[in-house]
């Protein structure tokens, strides 16, 4: 844009230049101006000794030297006659010869006013800066870059790796494979969440076979006109063919490769073209060329079909979120460089963030080197991991809020509660620490430090869960008899998790082993719409009481824990006032427990 911006001002001002001579010019009439009838006295009066009459206005001198002017009137055709009886000495000068190249530019402005916005705007869609290069691939020429990209980057998803050797070995010496009778394919589409490293496996790739790589979005190809995004794809293939062997690494595929016909609102003739384009393209690989199509999408059930065929995007690999080994590992890369404490343990921290993708853990590894070089700190310690978790995890601590006493002693009890109930109940994981520092929208919290990935849960497990979600509420009752509404969050995920157990989950004897609910959210595919299961009324009923009865049980039982450690509950709660946050070992050994291996 910059170079064009330029062009832009300089035509601006070249048009107001214009428009202001053009005005000062129409404007330009010897002196002051009077009254024509005025006029007429002055010659009649034989004070008027020269005249120059120029279209309507007469510019005259009079006999003692003042320069004035009028206008004529548009009837009055007498005053050549009159001038010439008087004897007074008159020019004509016509109009025209000055302001041709007025009128010429006047009405021809209109029409370059809108030329040019009309340029700007195409300008403004195109984003690129040669005047008609709309079919211009963005794709960035052979990106340099990636050479410095390997497999040794890539942590924890050992396995789509592994898929994936067989294409840089190809990549690395295309006529060997050749020999041996290698069949490549030709697209390879990985699947998986943003953030779980698909681009960064496409550029390894290419950095471990020193092959150029050019790498677009698909978005970028669903442009307003149509076929654009046609000629882009085949401008994008024709670069490629010629620096080949290569990568061409398309990502957000989906954004072109959706089912054809399946937009809202009708098809989208554009799309369809790209599309079509780029299926041609990839048919077009005659054998081994040398020129490998990476994709990646989070949703390949919206891909069009005709993509996944064979010889096209025919092989997929899965690029799974990583589990507690695989960001170990992630957390491993992004921290080699950086200075880390004794206290660090990498492996606590990848329990500690469960969900968390390669780029979830790149950012976490970043925020905490800004934290410790915040605090003007030599290395990275422990306490700025776990404050960048928190912070990336639920929001930024409010420690500038301002919370009464007495609200700040029921956040403690509160959060005493969940924390004695959970270190108490069995099947509950470790409690990791408590804290009533407000964060989010949350007053405190209790976190629990999973010992390793659930894929799925035993019923034990979730009763336990249920225990110790009732476990806030449970003090507040004991210790206070007033309840307040920072248990609402802990009934809503506590009565969700007992309706899934009674009627997703088959795990209550009354109901028995039935699949009562639709999955929600599902709505938005339209297919699901009307997948919605009849129950009748009084399973309904039953469902509903036998719901009641475990959220019920649950909060019974966390109040039969907490009496009997009341101390320990006043006791954790004046730490907690205190210190505001104390770590899963201190209430451990308030509770004279040992920690669990
Ligand atoms: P995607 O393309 O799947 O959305 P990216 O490849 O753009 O994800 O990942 C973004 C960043 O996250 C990478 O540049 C890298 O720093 C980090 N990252 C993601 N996955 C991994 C991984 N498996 N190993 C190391 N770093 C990763
Ligand atoms: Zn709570």
């Amino acid at each position: 844009m910059q170079p064009f911006s330029k062009n832009t001002l300089l035509i601006f001002a070249l048009v107001i230049g214009v428009i202001i001579i053009y005005s000062f010019s129409m404007g330009t009439k010897g002196g002051k101006e009077i009254a024509f009838s005025q006029f007429l006295n002055l010659v009649e009066s034989g004070q008027v000794v020269d005249v120059l009459i120029k279209g309507e206005t007469v510019s005259f001198l009079t006999n003692n030297q003042q320069y004035l002017s009028t206008n004529i009137p548009k009837f009055y055709n007498e005053l050549v006659p009159m001038l010439y009886s008087r004897n007074v000495h008159f020019r004509i000068e016509t109009n025209e010869s000055s302001s041709l190249f007025f009128a010429i530019i006047s009405s021809w402005l209109p029409i370059i006013l809108i030329v040019g916005v009309w340029v700007f705007f195409m300008k403004q869609m195109q984003g690129g800066n040669k005047m008609m290069g709309f079919g211009k691939s963005k794709a960035k020429k052979a990106d340099e870059d990636v050479q410095k990209y390997s497999f040794a980057d890539v942590a924890g998803i050992e396995e789509s790796k592994a898929e994936l050797d067989e294409i840089v070995e190809f990549l690395k010496d295309p006529t060997k494979f050749e020999k041996l009778g290698g069949k490549i394919p030709t697209g390879v589409l990985l699947i998986g969440e943003p953030g779980t490293g698909k681009t960064l496996l496409a550029k390894a790739i290419a950095g471990e076979a020193g092959v150029s790589f050019f790498s677009i979005s698909g978005s970028d190809f669903v442009e307003m006109f149509v076929g654009v995004g046609a000629s882009r794809v085949r401008d994008l293939f024709a670069q490629a063919r010629e620096k080949a062997p290569c990568i061409v690494f398309i990502d957000e595929v989906d954004a072109v490769g959706r089912h054809r016909g399946a937009g809202l609102g009708g098809g989208n003739d554009e799309r369809e073209q790209t599309l079509n384009q780029l299926l041609v393209e990839m048919d077009g690989f005659n054998g081994n060329e040398g020129v490998i199509v990476i994709a990646a999408t989070n949703r390949p059930d919206v891909l069009d079909t005709a993509l996944t065929r064979p010889g096209r995007f025919d092989r997929q690999v899965m690029v799974p979120k990583p589990d507690m080994l695989g960001r170990l590992q992630i957390l491993g890369v992004h921290t080699k460089n950086i200075q880390l404490g004794k206290d660090v343990d990498l492996k606590v921290i990848a329990q500690a963030t469960p969900g968390f993708t390669g780029a979830d853990l790149a950012n976490l590894a970043n925020e905490s080197a800004l934290t410790a070089s915040k605090k003007d700190k030599a290395c990275i310690e422990m306490e700025d991991f776990e404050e960048a978790r928190d912070k990336v995890m639920m929001g930024k601590e409010r420690r500038s809020m301002l919370i009464p006493e007495d609200e700040k002693r029921t956040t403690a009890y509160h959060e005493a509660g969940h924390a004695i109930v959970a270190a108490l109940s069995s099947d509950v994981d470790p409690v990791h620490k408590v804290t009533i520092i407000p964060r989010g929208r949350a007053l405190g919290m209790t976190m629990l430090l999973p010992v390793d990935d659930k894929f799925s849960q035993k019923k034990s497990q979730l009763l336990g869960m249920l225990t110790m979600m009732m476990g806030g509420r449970a003090a507040e009752e004991i210790i206070f008899d007033h309840f307040t509404t920072g248990a609402s969050n802990d009934l809503e995920r506590a009565t969700s998790i007992a309706h899934h157990m009674v009627c997703n989950w088959g795990m209550n004897e009354v109901v028995g082993p039935l699949h009562l609910s639709a999955s929600q959210g599902e709505v938005f595919l339209g297919k699901d719409l009307m997948r919605r299961k009849k129950i009748s009324q009084e399973l309904a009923s039953r469902v509903d009481g036998e719901v009641k009865k475990i959220v019920n049980d649950a909060y019974n039982m966390a109040m039969g824990i907490l009496k009997e450690h009341l101390n320990e509950l006043h006791e954790i709660t004046k730490m907690l006032i205190e210190r505001e946050t104390i770590d899963g070992k201190e209430i451990l050994s308030i509770l004279k427990l040992q920690p669990q291996e």
